[in-house]
């Protein structure tokens, strides 16, 4: 790819910043090879040409980074905790002084829009700041024993080596959700990123080491052989958290893999995400969040808005609203000028997504807006609008994970709770209402980890991120995310 070819106007030469990104296996605090020697390629979607090859790793490279792990992991843990947070917030500035290149270089390896990737960029920095500030802030407890025979003490320490495994859709944030908890908690972190999107890990690993992260703390595994890779790890004793951020199907296998040890996991899985308007709405105001809802990250969100779930009194001043809003979209390469909406990751992403729509027709769908996948190349999908669908139709049923919005009417509001909450996900939920009584009673019978109450956009670093149901287990962010990788020590005293 050059930047000639692309439509690019911007001032960054994609090609230059590919060339900066060390493409080996990232073990023990440098780039290397893979033993076998082999690599794979990642792609650009909106060419479906090679933009690069990456070192592709096996069994054995991954018990290197187990064994540069676990060789690290004492000093790590007795590292100071304040010099743990100043490691993450040198690392926080040090992204934030390349936010424009890991902006382009994960639209060029994903696809997606390159003001999706800005977004990104912060969004997924803000973990490193953030777990910067919760490394000092470790607590524990003491209490007098009630019988007064004794004294508890309870203390939190770091879990053991972890093993986290992400998405192609966020591939920043997904990593720094985990690499930035686990690390200020003071363990060291083995990262086996998606084969779709392995470089913006790798440009990470990076920052860290010139960070002053020792070697072995933190390595990146790019494979082409995701199970093989991870069951090595995790039938390994020495691995004791497996922190996973993917499909519903995937989690549960590797949950089954986590009981034989019986390893701490973190389950971010998939969503179904309802978004209800009520009939007492500011409509504009619903049009503006559900917009951002359903098209951040081009709809390949696991927040996004799955279904739209509207009252009859406004659906279709609602509808005809967003078809305008989504018909302003301009679809193109992620890096040209302009764009708002890249191509999808990949061919089965687009197909999936093209299939969903062509079921939802066939069941009665109306298309209000795109529903045609277009020629040539690139993965690309339009920005669709479907209405008229039944809320229990089947393609209420799965993730879309595309630019496509459907569009079903309910009449009142025990009706449109059953609707949203008729699936086996809980990860988000959205509504737009201006009555306080129901925003209240509304965001309590929702069952989803996460409720927008008037917004459609609810990722914050500060925040508890996680799901309910099939989408998940553990929390990430806020807090709340440092617990994941401390386990509680009971010490009593007399
Ligand atoms: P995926 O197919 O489940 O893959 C996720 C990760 O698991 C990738 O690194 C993948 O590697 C790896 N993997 C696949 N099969 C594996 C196996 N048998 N053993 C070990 N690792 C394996 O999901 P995806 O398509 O990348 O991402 C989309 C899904 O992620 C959606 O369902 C979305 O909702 C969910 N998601 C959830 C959250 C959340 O926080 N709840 C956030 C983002 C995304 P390879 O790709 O290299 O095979």
């Amino acid at each position: 790819m050059s930047g000639d070819d692309t439509g690019n106007t911007n001032l960054l030469d994609p090609q230059a910043v590919l060339d900066a990104v060390p493409t080996g296996l990232w073990i023990d605090g440098k780039s290397v090879p893979a033993a076998s020697g082999k690599s794979f390629e990642v792609f650009d979607a909106a060419t479906e040409e090679a933009l690069v090859s990456v070192a592709d790793a096996g069994v054995e490279d991954a018990r290197a980074a187990l064994d540069a792990a676990v060789a690290a992991s004492d000093e790590w843990a007795a590292t100071a905790p304040r010099e743990r947070g100043e490691i993450l917030r040198r690392t926080f500035e040090l992204l934030t002084d390349r936010a424009d290149d890991i902006a382009m270089l994960m639209t060029l390896e994903l696809g997606r829009a390159l003001p999706d990737s800005r977004a990104e960029t912060t969004y997924g920095n803000e973990f490193l700041r953030w777990f910067a500030e919760e490394a000092v802030r470790i607590g524990g407890r003491f209490n007098h024993a009630p019988a007064g025979n004794g004294r508890i003490l309870v203390a939190h320490q770091p879990v053991g080596p972890c093993l986290a495994i992400t998405p192609w859709n966020f591939p920043l944030a997904m990593g720094t959700r985990k690499i930035a908890p686990a690390l200020a908690a003071g363990n060291v972190m083995i990262v086996k990123p998606a084969r779709e999107t392995p470089l913006t890990m790798l440009a990470l690993a990076e920052a860290f080491a010139e960070a002053g992260l020792p070697p072995g703390v933190l390595s990146v595994l790019p494979t082409s052989s995701s199970g093989d890779v991870s069951t090595a790890l995790i039938t390994d004793d020495r691995i004791r958290k497996i922190s996973f951020t993917g499909s519903t199907p995937v989690g549960r296998n590797l949950l089954g893999q986590a009981a034989d040890r019986i390893q701490r996991t973190s389950m971010e899985l998939g969503g179904n995400a309802p978004f209800l308007v009520f009939d007492d709405a500011d409509v504009d105001a619903a049009v503006e969040g559900a917009f951002a809802a359903k098209m951040r990250n081009g709809g390949e969100a696991c927040t996004a808005a799955n279904r739209f779930l509207v009252q009859s009194g406004v659906v279709e001043e609602f509808t005809a609203k967003l078809v305008e809003k989504m018909s302003e979209v301009r679809m193109g390469p992620g890096y040209a000028d302009g764009v708002t909406l890249g191509p999808l990751v990949n061919a089965d992403q687009r197909d999936k997504v093209a299939e969903a729509v062509e079921q939802a027709v066939a069941d009665g769908a109306r298309v209000r807006l795109g529903g045609e996948r277009p020629d040539g190349r690139g993965f690309f999908y339009p920005a669709t609008v479907l209405d008229n669908v039944d809320p229990y139709a089947s393609v209420t049923r799965e993730e879309i994970f595309g630019p496509v919005a459907i569009i079903s009417a309910f009449d009142d509001e025990a009706d449109g709770i059953a609707a949203a909450n008729s699936t086996e996900y809980g990860l988000a939920s959205y509504f737009y209402s201006r009555d306080i009584e129901r925003c209240m009673r509304v965001a309590e019978k929702l069952d989803s980890g996460m409720v927008g109450v008037n917004r459609g956009v609810i990722s914050d670093a500060a925040a508890p991120f996680g799901g309910i149901k099939q989408s998940g287990i553990g929390r990430e962010g806020g807090s709340e995310g440092i617990n994941e990788y401390l386990s509680v020590k009971y010490i009593a005293l007399t």
